[in-house]
């Protein structure tokens, strides 16, 4: 999981980015960059690692400023945790001008690309990672195959399998794009109060992003969200243009609505807090015959279940109380590269009110349980604190297998729930009991239930790894 954000031609542009970039700082907290073009045609890129707030300092951004800009933050889902996996990345052309690109996802064919772009056309690559691809090949369509930008982008969207939410500065142009399923968020705002948002609005002041959740912090309004396969052109003077639609099967990311993007997004056609909030109702509902009542206390593993406790509570009419306490200085734990920096993060992020939980059932809400370490530490702690009986109840399916998609969840021998029955995880855990939604239940809580990805719940996989592995996918081959 990354963020992306980019501004076109605004005064400032980079400042506004490293502004957006904040507010999407939960998508990603390893390392953080930005690619800036001034009016005479110079692209500057500063990447590093750590928190937007350290990385893009004022300091930096008046060295860096421009009208157009593009910015990332990133979790790392494959290749190295380091600078060089930064995004974005500046593709230097031989007689320039030079390209950035920003992206963010997973591409699934990833090294049948790379190596035939190596190998044959002796392309080389700095980092290991799908944005400066995206980008190389974008490259190679504009070099090798003479194309305008625009066809270059279609043609390397026709090749590229799995999740990509794209940003492009070529020229004085901004490009956005999106993989033909659209799993991961892309929104498009815009700065500009005039603008009609129901006619042409003026590229000038249009605002791209992961999330919605952006746009307050930079005074945008939200326009609409970047269609799957969708290219979309900003060009000084004139306005916002769709090049191209080249649509598949759409495949939205239902753990976004669970987990990854804030509350206060709107994405995929859905109010992310209102969807936590229908999971929690749902999963009273599944609880009418336990009993609950007065002594029965219902809480959430902070701060991404919120919402998801909040609407089992109104629901079952029980109480909702916060009774963990979330240290706010220490990071997401599933964002932690290595399993030893997420323990330590669990330790160092929660603490139970002091003489909260004797005697008290708790039902305990959590989005999600990948491999279960986090889950039972917070189990142990509770019942540590005095609690009578936990409920665990789980806001997504069981998660039975790894996402190819630009979410980093484990091998499926790691997952819990794909090596262990039912009672073998509660057991573990040391719950009283322990429910997850059900898939199908998804049907009465999103609109549209068949436009989304469950794979790591069903198995049912658009795309997978070893389906490219072996295979020649070279762009000119028949
Ligand atoms: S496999 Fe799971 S995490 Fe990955 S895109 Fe699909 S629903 Fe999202």
């Amino acid at each position: 999981m990354c963020g992306i954000a980019g501004i076109f031609n605004v005064s400032d542009s980079e400042t506004l980015v490293a502004e957006l970039l904040f507010s999407i700082q939960h998508r990603g907290q390893e390392s953080c960059g930005l690619a800036a073009r001034n009016e005479r045609g110079n692209i500057f890129c500063y990447k590093g690692m750590g928190l937007v707030k350290n990385v893009l300092t004022e300091e930096i951004l008046k060295k860096y400023s421009g009208n157009i800009a593009i910015g990332h933050v990133r979790y790392p889902t494959a290749g190295k945790s380091d600078e060089t996996n930064s995004q974005p990345h500046v593709i230097e052309l031989p007689e320039g001008p030079h390209l950035a690109i920003c992206s963010n996802g997973d591409i699934i064919n990833y090294y049948e690309l790379r190596t035939w772009l190596e190998n044959d056309y002796g392309f080389t690559f700095k980092s290991d990672n799908d944005g400066e691809l995206i980008g190389r090949l974008i490259a190679f369509y504009l070099l090798h195959k003479k194309l305008s930008i625009e066809d270059s982008i279609i043609e390397a969207q026709k090749q590229l399998k799995g999740a990509f939410s794209s940003i492009l500065i070529y020229r004085d142009k901004m490009f956005g794009f999106r993989d033909p399923h659209g799993y991961r968020p892309y929104v498009i705002g815009t700065l500009d109060d005039e603008a009609d948002l129901n006619g042409e609005i003026p590229s000038e002041g249009i605002v791209l992003a992961s999330e919605s959740c952006a746009f307050g912090i930079v005074g945008a309004r939200m326009i609409r969200e970047m269609r799957p396969g969708e290219i979309i052109r900003l060009e000084k003077g004139k306005p916002m243009t769709t090049v191209a639609v080249n649509a598949g099967k759409t495949q939205h990311c239902v753990f976004e609505l669970i987990y990854f993007s804030r509350p206060d997004t709107k994405v995929f056609g859905e109010k992310v807090y209102d969807v936590r909030k229908k999971i929690g109702a749902q999963l009273a509902d599944y609880d009418k015959n336990m009993g609950f009542g007065d002594d029965t206390v219902v809480m959430a593993v902070p701060d991404s279940s919120n919402f998801v406790a909040l609407g089992y509570a109104q629901s079952a009419k029980l109480s909702f109380d916060m009774g963990l306490l979330r240290n706010h200085y220490v990071g997401r734990t599933f964002t932690k590269p290595d399993q030893k920096q997420r323990d330590e993060g669990v330790r160092h992020k929660f603490n139970p009110l002091p003489d909260f939980f004797e005697g008290k059932k708790v039902v305990l809400v959590d989005d999600s349980i990948v491999r279960g370490t986090t889950l039972r530490k917070i189990t142990r702690m509770l019942r540590n604190a005095g609690a009578k009986e936990i409920h665990i109840r789980i806001g997504s399916p069981k998660v039975i297998g790894s996402c190819y998609y630009g979410i980093d969840t484990p091998t499926r021998n790691e997952l819990i729930a794909a090596v262990k029955s039912h009672d073998e995880i509660c057991e573990y855990l040391g719950a009283d009991s322990l429910k997850h939604i059900e898939i199908a239940d998804f049907g009465k809580i999103l609109h549209k239930f068949e436009d989304f990805c469950f794979a790591c719940f069903n198995l049912e996989y658009q795309y997978k790894p070893e389906d490219y592995h072996q295979k020649v996918n070279r762009p000119d081959a028949k």
